[in-house]
């Protein structure tokens, strides 16, 4: 027979479900697992120990059918049944779709997980466009439990605010630790064999972070990444000028029925790119258009149109100069994405389209150069001093960035992260540094040529071993030479 608490925690987790924002889904997970009665300190971290007292204590349909689904993710081999690295301490930076969805798997593992977040909010309507496989892992997660609208008929999209909601409200079930309002700063060596590694946050005097030891750094912080001692290269392209926005969906019978656009080029399309000039002088590469809690568009535009418009005021060679915010005129982009908008939708002469807010509370409508795209030139790092050792991995843009209109940059984030999370369970297996990062960097060789048409088909039996994803995942394509300079030991002399 339930009781009145279990009635009471049951009303929480609904809050807990539907809670929309960064701060009202921590704010709900603590009220829950107070009316639970939850102590971490008692209870312990890691080894999957909170998620197994909220299985225990949450028994409403809805949390059972996420219990379901998880146990069932749970149970894959690699992960011991949550002991596989329960001795690991993992801090993860940035609290993006990639640095969650990572720190999922090493709460699967067992590992005690931290996320520092800068932010202290989710705000970036932007669509992401995902891959199959995502689609299948997130439903095996549970997403559409808070969720409702995920997954169903052909929608393969979603914002990235919706998706950082669901992933944080997964990794909190699983004992993720997450603080926002922390930004990273840096690591500190153990300086003697009684210590072990901690980094530098702001603010310094924060309790629980300032003194959390671990023994895995991850950077997931986007492509600003700030883990010290990774090079990135950068990918030159012909001038790429991208440009996203996002209106307000007001649900009208005329917006229900405004067509997607998964992708357009001119390439393939030219009568649509001509009509498009011809009506309003507009010149586009290419046009994506998803119908989601806001209208979202990201169109790759011609420099040419964009001066000629008076979008940009000045012409320069140089792409950063081109775009500086003093060489862009503001409502002139803001009326440019309207009527690019209002072409690719054949919305009639009477609808008007209204920008949803940005975080700053402004127009929701950006300009990005493309031009250059930056990866990291390795994926992994080892340093050991005074006999503690610490992993560094890079995942998502802070590893790779990628050309959004393609959905790449989720697509392949995901993957990666499932590689990195294969690295550390390595790393928790006592594997010899460099076997570890051999792997790692061998893997990394295979993401960028990565796509939904090479990988293997049955997403089902994805796991974070390479080889249930990569048709030829080869552990060993470096050898231990190329990657040597990854391994800085203060004991090699
Ligand atoms: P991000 O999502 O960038 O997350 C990194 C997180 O780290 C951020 O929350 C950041 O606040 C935090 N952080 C950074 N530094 C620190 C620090 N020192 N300490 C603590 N936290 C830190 N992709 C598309 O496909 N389509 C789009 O339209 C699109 N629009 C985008 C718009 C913006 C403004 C940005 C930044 C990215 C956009 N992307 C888009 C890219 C897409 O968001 C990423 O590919 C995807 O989110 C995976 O990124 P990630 O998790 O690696 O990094």
């Amino acid at each position: 027979m339930p009781t009145d608490i279990t009635n009471t925690s049951d009303e929480l987790f609904e809050i807990f479900v539907n809670a929309q924002t960064f701060k009202t889904i921590l704010h709900s997970f603590d009220d829950l697992c107070q009316s639970i009665r939850i102590d971490r300190k008692i209870i312990g971290y890691g080894k999957r120990s909170l998620y197994k007292v909220l299985t225990s204590k949450l028994t409403s349909w809805k949390s059972k059918s996420l219990w379901t689904k998880i146990d069932k993710r749970g149970s894959q081999k690699e992960y011991e049944n949550g002991n596989a690295c329960a001795d690991m301490k993992v801090c993860i930076v940035g609290a993006g779709p990639v640095g969650l969805r990572l720190a999922i798997e090493c709460a699967l593992l067992g590992a005690r997980c931290i996320v520092v977040e800068k932010r202290d909010r989710f705000s970036r309507h932007n669509v992401l466009h995902l891959w199959p496989y995502i689609i299948t892992d997130l439903r095996n997660l549970g997403a559409k439990v808070f969720y409702g609208k995920f997954a169903t008929g052909q929608i393969e999209h979603i914002s990235i605010r919706q998706l950082q909601c669901i992933l944080l409200k997964i990794a909190l079930v699983l004992g993720v630790e997450i603080y926002s309002n922390v930004t990273f700063i840096d690591v500190i060596e153990p300086i003697s064999t009684q210590q072990a590694w901690r980094a530098h946050f702001k603010p310094e005097a924060h309790p629980i972070v300032s003194t959390y030891e671990f023994s895995v750094l991850i950077g997931a912080d986007g492509r600003r990444n700030s883990l010290q001692g990774f090079q990135h290269k950068e990918f030159r392209g012909k001038l790429a000028i991208g440009i996203t926005c996002n209106f307000i969906n007001h649900h009208t019978r005329e917006e229900q029925n405004f067509e997607e656009i998964s992708g357009v080029a001119k390439i393939y399309n030219p009568q649509f790119f001509s009509e498009l000039q011809q009506q309003t002088s507009i010149d586009l590469e290419n046009i994506v258009y998803y119908k989601n809690d806001t209208h979202y568009f990201v169109m790759t535009a011609k420099k040419q149109s964009l001066l000629d418009k008076g979008v940009i005021l000045q012409d320069y060679p140089d792409a950063a100069r081109l775009l500086a915010r003093d060489n862009v005129n503001s409502t002139q982009l803001c009326k440019f994405a309207c009527e690019a908008a209002q072409f690719a939708t054949k919305c009639s002469t009477q609808f008007a389209f209204e920008f949803a807010e940005d975080h700053h509370g402004a127009a929701d409508v950006q300009m990005f150069d493309f031009t250059s795209l930056f990866h990291a030139v390795n994926a992994s790092r080892i340093i050991e001093r005074n006999g503690k050792q610490i992993l560094m991995l890079l995942v998502g843009d802070s590893l790779l960035e990628s050309f959004w209109p393609t959905g790449s940059g989720i697509g392949l984030g995901f993957f990666g992260l499932f590689d990195t999370a294969w690295s550390i369970l390595k790393f928790a297996k006592h594997e010899h540094p460099l076997k570890v990062l051999v792997e790692r960097e061998s893997i990394y060789m295979l993401l960028s040529q990565s796509t939904p048409e090479n990988t293997k088909n049955n997403h089902q039996l994805y796991s974070i071993n390479p080889a249930t994803r990569y048709q030829n995942s080869n552990s060993k394509s470096c050898t231990i030479d190329e990657i040597r300079y990854l391994y800085d030991s203060d004991s090699i002399p």
